[in-house]
């Protein structure tokens, strides 16, 4: 428990980002509402108001220990239910990204242990636990909108969606966590303040998934990811599930239509993946009916550039940045917000949203950065972005050229990817030197069928 701030914290929304925002507000207020609209499962089930978990969703190694340190115990708990891990054998990860295969056949030098929860998996666990806390309460109502006071600039609560007299309920601080779909950009326009400024990208991206379940013993790997390319802008992620089935996921990108059935799934997967992936997915049986989602464009709010923005609330997960979904980081990102959350307010509360935006930009950027330098240069995304990041996409699909057969540089690549190391993607002007070399080896070798030193296997700084 840090220094309390407050009696009262309301979170609106009891999804991934609303449930951590919680648990981080209840060392600092003396009670925390949540309040849900949607209807929710017992155990772990699909919502209708999170409709992107019938979707395989990756949990990054960093999102897995960022939620443990929230959560102590989460991990243990999600094993203990069955949740494959993902250890550092290189039989466990079948890994493409833009149309290169990187890293088969080798083990990583560092530690590297991911976990592979479903999303209806994950989001239970975290609610089971949110919910133990002695001074969060969960309501299942909806929040018609904030409480506004015009005289102090201020949200001093909210309303909920009932219409009578008693509605009103008050609060310290007021947290968005509705997702991307928030309306506070609206409500901002109302309370005579301006919308925050949003940067995006028209990503296209169209998702089809199945659940499928594929007789044992016939695949070892727990996670297979072809992911999409300039030429192959439809990819496919496989990932193993608690419950023993498989949840298989095709997405087109540049608004390319994905797969339409299980016969055009594996017809995809004879294209892009290893063969005896395939060979499985054909002899898997589909379960139930195909889930389909449109997510047309990434989008980032910037609350952290807004010179006024009323006291008492606070925009979190989702609500202010939601990424391309294909590249796996959004509830890792929502993690690093609650990290970032838990210093704010360990600093008090003064200008707590201010604070908050500026620490969640630099958390943001480096990742939003190279996603939409990944997104216009190998996706067929469009938007306005500076003229270098297109070049630095294609250096960076030879940078993964150079991966599929350099174990350093995959494992470079994979430890980014999974935001354990810098967020930033951007190699250092010695690793660029080394894939420059790595390259023209490559090369010298194809044109004079001979190994130079230049091609000596290269370390990674
Ligand atoms: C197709 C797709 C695939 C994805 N894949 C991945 C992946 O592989 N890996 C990954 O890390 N992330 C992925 N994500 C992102 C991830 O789903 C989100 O980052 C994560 O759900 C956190 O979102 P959130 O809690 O901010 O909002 P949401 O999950 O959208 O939840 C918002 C909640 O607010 C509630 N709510 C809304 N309005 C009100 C109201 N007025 N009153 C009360 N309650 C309200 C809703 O009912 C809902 O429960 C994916 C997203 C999509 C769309």
């Amino acid at each position: 428990m840090g220094k309390l701030l407050g009696d009262h914290a309301v979170v609106i929304g009891a999804s991934l980002g609303g449930l951590c925002a919680a648990r981080v507000l209840s060392d600092y207020y003396s009670r925390v509402t949540v309040y849900e609209r949607d209807e929710l499962p017992d155990g772990p089930g699909n919502r209708a108001a999170v409709p992107q978990g019938r979707h395989v969703h990756l949990l990054m190694a960093r999102g897995a220990a960022e939620f443990e340190k929230l959560f102590p115990g989460l991990l243990e708990g999600m094993v203990a239910a069955g949740v494959p891990i993902l250890e550092n054998r290189p039989d466990c990860i079948s890994f493409g990204a833009a149309g290169h295969v990187l890293g088969t056949g080798t083990t990583l030098k560092d530690p590297f242990t991911a976990y592979v929860p479903s999303r209806p998996h994950l989001e239970w666990q975290i609610r089971t636990r949110a919910l133990a806390i002695p001074n969060v309460e969960l309501i299942r109502r909806g929040v018609a909108e904030p409480w506004y006071e015009p005289a102090e600039e201020r949200v001093i609560g909210v309303l909920l969606e009932s219409g009578d007299e008693s509605s009103g309920v008050a609060a310290d601080l007021v947290v968005d966590a509705t997702g991307r779909g928030t309306r506070l950009p609206v409500w901002l326009e109302q309370w005579g303040f301006r919308r925050a400024d949003e940067e995006s990208f028209d990503v296209g991206i169209d998702y089809a998934t199945h659940q499928v379940h594929i007789p044992e013993g016939l695949l070892k790997e727990k996670v297979v990811v072809a992911g999409a390319s300039r030429t192959q802008p439809v990819g496919l992620g496989m990932l193993f599930y608690e419950d023993g089935n498989w949840g298989v996921t095709t997405f087109g990108t540049g608004k390319v239509p994905p797969p339409q059935n299980f016969a055009e799934i594996c017809a995809l997967a004879d294209e892009i993946l290893p063969p005896h992936v395939a060979v499985a997915l054909r002899k898997g049986e589909p379960l139930g009916e195909m889930a389909f989602h449109k997510y047309p464009k990434s989008r980032w709010r910037r609350y952290d550039k807004m010179d006024r923005f009323p006291a008492g609330i606070i925009p979190f997960g989702d609500a202010v940045v939601s990424f391309n979904p294909t590249y796996g980081q959004g509830m890792t990102m929502t993690s690093l917000q609650a990290g970032n959350l838990a210093a704010v307010l360990a600093d008090g509360d003064v200008d707590i949203a201010g604070r908050l935006a500026r620490a969640t930009k630099k958390t943001t950027w480096p990742v939003w950065t190279m996603n939409a330098i990944g997104d216009l240069a190998l996706h067929n995304a469009t938007g306005d972005a500076p003229w270098w990041y297109v070049r630095v996409g294609n250096l960076f699909d030879q940078f993964l050229g150079a991966a599929e057969t350099n174990p350093d540089l995959a494992e470079w690549f994979l430890r980014r990817f999974s935001l354990l190391d810098s967020l930033y993607m951007v190699p250092s002007p010695r690793v660029f030197a080394r894939i420059v070399r790595h390259n023209m080896g490559l090369l010298l070798r194809e044109k004079f069928g001979r190994t130079r030193k230049l091609d000596d296997p290269v370390r990674t700084g």
